[in-house]
């Protein structure tokens, strides 16, 4: 094990936590940084719709979650889940190969709970801006609001791993003649 830096994860994702569980397990502090109230990204059902729906207002409200309430995995379980956690059925829980996405966001949980994942995370906290410190230092700046204040709350690290999702935007194909 290498010594110990402070690494701040952006996102309580699937890929968020499991970037935190690592660095957890390395010995590494890690602060997790998560806009949302909750983790799971893309699991964490949110059913509003964006006001514009090609996400060409800057100043829309944005929506992280794109998933509509009936959605259903498009991948079995077995690929879904960690090497060594897998995406098992459990007592009570929807049994199907390919499961309602309530399913996923409990395995989330789960995984999180399991290995203190939580208590890492800072909820309703957006991260605004990433800048490193000087140019010659190893160190970022990390600066995050939170929701209901306007102060911005400034940290340094030595590390930042980004796991912010990428599906929030639509992808728009430039069309010559459009
Ligand atoms: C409709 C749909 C269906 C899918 N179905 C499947 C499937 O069946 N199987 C499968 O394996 N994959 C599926 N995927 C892929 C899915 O994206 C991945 O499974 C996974 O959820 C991606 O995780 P992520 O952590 O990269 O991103 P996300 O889940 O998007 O998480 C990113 C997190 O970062 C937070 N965040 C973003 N910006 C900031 C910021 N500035 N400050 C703080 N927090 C921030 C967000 O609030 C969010 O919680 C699907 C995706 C979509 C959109």
């Amino acid at each position: 094990m290498g010594p110990s830096v402070s690494v701040a994860v952006i996102g309580a994702g699937v890929a968020g936590l499991c970037a935190a569980r690592e660095l957890k397990s390395e010995g590494h502090r890690v602060v997790l940084f998560e806009k949302a109230s909750c983790i799971g990204g893309t699991w964490a059902y949110d059913p509003r719709v964006e006001s514009d729906p090609l996400s060409l207002d800057p100043d829309r409200e944005i929506v992280h979650g794109s998933l509509y309430r009936s959605l259903r995995t498009n991948l079995p379980r077995q690929l879904m889940g960690f090497s060594d956690y897998p995406f098992v059925k459990r007592q009570n829980g929807d049994p199907r190969t390919f499961p309602g996405h309530e399913e996923v966001l409990r395995f989330l949980n789960e995984f999180a709970t399991e290995f203190g994942l939580v208590e890492l995370g800072r909820f309703n906290t957006e991260v605004v801006r990433v800048t490193r410190v000087g140019t010659r230092s190893d160190k970022w700046l990390v600066e995050s609001k939170t929701r209901g204040s306007d102060s911005v709350s400034r940290e340094v690290f030595e590390a930042v791993v980004v796991c912010a999702g990428n599906f929030v935007e639509p992808e728009i194909a430039p069309v010559e003649g459009e």
